[in-house]
């Protein structure tokens, strides 16, 4: 059984990340979403919320599943018994971090591979953070986001006290 976790803060959970999603499901036998709690980055959406919209996002993909996380990485991939953690990347800009994450994740633990994979070119110019920016000055974000998220990201905002 080849196990893979995709780890992320997802939040809010985005088309580029599904697409990251369903390739690693053809590859694996049962792919992990891993909602990093990082509460020091300051979420819009708090952990529980951040898990819902990924669980809603994947339905049914039989082998695609969502769990939370809190910790070192390394130490949950032993703990679901996976073999690999998948990253994706957008452009060279995201190559850097990421090889640094990952280098760090082989000394820290020498079993973990990392797998980065490339989205749909559509998807290279989406993050969460640009889909945040544009729902929070009222714009268009359904091709972006699944429908699920695009509702969440409306009542999220509309709840939030506006900066004078
Ligand atoms: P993190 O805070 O850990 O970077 P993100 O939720 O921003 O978490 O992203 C999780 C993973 O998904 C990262 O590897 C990131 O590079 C990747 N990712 C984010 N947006 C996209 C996208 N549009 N296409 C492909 N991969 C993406």
């Amino acid at each position: 059984m080849r196990t893979v976790i995709y780890p992320g803060s997802f939040d809010p959970f985005t088309n580029g990340h599904l697409d990251i999603v369903h390739r690693a499901a053809k590859l694996f036998d049962h792919v992990i979403v891993a909602v990093a709690k990082n509460e020091g980055k300051g979420p819009l959406f708090s952990l529980d919320e951040r898990l819902a919209l990924v669980r809603d996002s994947i339905k049914g993909q039989a082998n695609v599943t969502a769990d939370t996380f809190d910790g070192l990485l390394v130490d949950y991939v032993e703990q679901r018994g996976g073999q690999a953690v998948i990253r994706g990347l957008r452009a060279v800009s995201d190559f850097e971090f990421e090889f640094q994450l990952a280098l760090m994740n082989r000394k820290l633990n020498e079993r973990v591979e990392t797998i980065f994979m490339m989205p749909k070119d559509t998807y290279t110019f989406l993050s969460s953070r640009i889909v945040k920016e544009i729902a929070r000055l009222g714009g268009d974000v359904s091709s972006f986001v699944p429908a699920r998220v695009v509702n969440a990201l409306r009542e999220k905002i509309a709840s939030q006290p506006k900066n004078p």
